[in-house]
């Protein structure tokens, strides 16, 4: 029997019995501060213990309602029983033998369920994708840009501000989001030229500019966008930007490259979310929320474009076997309603932020589709406030709320896709109770 909701034990709603961080937070983050890379970019001290669904325990007992999915991953919800299930049996069977140099069938069949529902052209008695795996969004992007210099035999690329695409050297380089991410690693990638994004203007000045004067287009080899741009403060495009991408490519032999590490695999309430405008690209990356939270990528390319001969490309455990059963499972699970779910619950948290932007001025209209929502947080003036955005981010916590920031001054709200009417309106109630004090 086909189970969509996993919560079984924590509470629905948050539950905070300590002060914040707790004692065995506290220790555990003194711990974690001594020897791990300052790197990263802890805010709030959430040490995460267990979860279910929507629901996230620390680990002094505090009850949180998640909606950052661990950035946008755990797509069926933490520790859904059929991923879990699907997870221990492979693990029992075979941990691992490398999908580069042997065959295993968990990765034949994710590939084959993959390539079966990829957005582009339907080729009689062909299958419509080939399928590369790899451990990360990153990886993905960077094997994806490998491929295009390697089809096209061309070496330029077009990539837009804002994007993020990820921190190994090629995905740095097409990434375009925050200065401290490229700061002191140069030299990068060379060839890469970025445009604002989603705009008629943006690309407009790469027709009748870029391409007149600096930019020969038959030296380009892709154009690599985001459906909708995820770290850059999930900005949906202009109509028709997507369509206009795709013109492009197809008039000077460009290939059409379109990240969907965050917005696909049904964030958006789409499987893909280009499939929001209609239009079939060449190549698409995921990873994040592909496996639920096991590391897995992959790069789904038109069949032809894949004409790198064996050991051009390759990787140890990318397609690990239980990561692409997490895959199998997940796969599952959005086809038999969470697609669907995000959609709909996507409308009801879109119309009650809609009904706070009102009420208070120093919140926007949302923005966003299905479950990949956002609103900016303003100041006086109307601007966006980076400030504001932190501490309300940070006050959330405090009541039991994890969100997470994104672009300049925006909160993001990209829940696991399990999550139901009943703790949208949980986490709207906090939101309104936070606008109230922090405003
Ligand atoms: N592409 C997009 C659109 C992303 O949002 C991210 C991560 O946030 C990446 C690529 C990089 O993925 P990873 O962190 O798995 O390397």
């Amino acid at each position: 029997m086909l189970s969509l909701s996993t919560d079984r034990s924590l509470p629905r709603v948050p539950r905070l019995t300590t002060a914040l961080p707790g004692p065995r937070a506290r220790t555990v983050i003194e711990r974690d501060r001594a020897v791990t890379s300052p790197s990263y970019t802890r805010g709030y001290p959430l040490v995460a213990a267990r979860g279910e669904g929507c629901m996230l325990e620390d680990v002094d007992g505090n009850v949180f309602l998640d909606l950052t999915a661990g950035i946008a991953v755990t797509a069926t919800g933490h520790a859904h029983p059929q991923v879990v299930q699907a997870i221990q049996e492979q693990a029992a069977r075979l941990l691992h033998m490398s999908g580069t140099d042997f065959y295993y069938e968990p990765m034949a069949d994710l590939a084959e369920s993959l390539a079966a529902r990829a957005p582009f052209p339907v080729v009689a008695g062909a299958p419509r994708a080939r399928v590369f795996f790899s451990n990360s969004g990153a990886e993905s992007n960077e094997g994806a840009l490998k491929l295009a210099r390697y089809y096209t035999g061309r070496q330029q690329v077009v990539a837009f501000l804002g994007a993020f695409h990820g921190r190994t050297f090629g995905a740095m380089s097409l990434t375009g989001s925050k200065a401290v991410q490229r700061k002191g690693f140069g030299p990068l990638v060379p060839g890469i030229s970025h445009i604002p994004y989603g705009t008629h203007a943006a690309l407009d000045h790469l027709e009748q500019r870029l391409f007149a004067t600096v930019l020969p287009p038959e030296e380009v080899a892709a154009i690599v966008v985001e459906p909708i741009q995820g770290e850059g403060g999930y900005i949906v495009p202009e109509d028709g930007f997507h369509a206009r991408i795709r013109q492009i490519c197809d008039r000077h032999g460009i290939l059409m490259v379109v990240d969907e590490v965050q917005a696909g695999m049904g964030r958006t309430g789409r499987l893909f979310a280009i499939e929001h405008w209609g239009v079939e690209p060449d190549i698409i990356t995921l990873a994040k929320g592909i496996a639920s939270g096991l590391p897995l990528g992959a790069i789904l390319a038109r069949p032809h474009l894949m004409s790198w001969p064996p050991g051009s490309h390759a990787t140890t455990f990318g397609g690990n076997p239980v990561a692409c059963a997490a895959a199998n499972a997940t796969l599952v699970l959005l086809e038999a309603g969470l697609i669907e779910n995000a959609q709909r619950m996507g409308s009801l948290l879109q119309a009650g932020l809609a009904e706070l932007a009102v009420r208070f001025a120093r919140i926007s209209p949302p923005r966003g589709k299905g479950l990949m929502v956002a609103v900016d947080l303003l100041d006086k003036n109307g601007q966006p406030d980076r400030e504001l955005r932190d501490h309300l981010v940070d006050c959330a916590f405090y009541k039991g709320l994890l969100l997470l920031g994104c672009g300049k001054a925006a909160i993001r709200f990209c829940p696991p896709l399990v999550i139901d009417a009943d703790q949208i309106r949980t986490a709207l109630d906090l939101l309104r109770q936070l606008a109230e004090e922090v405003f």
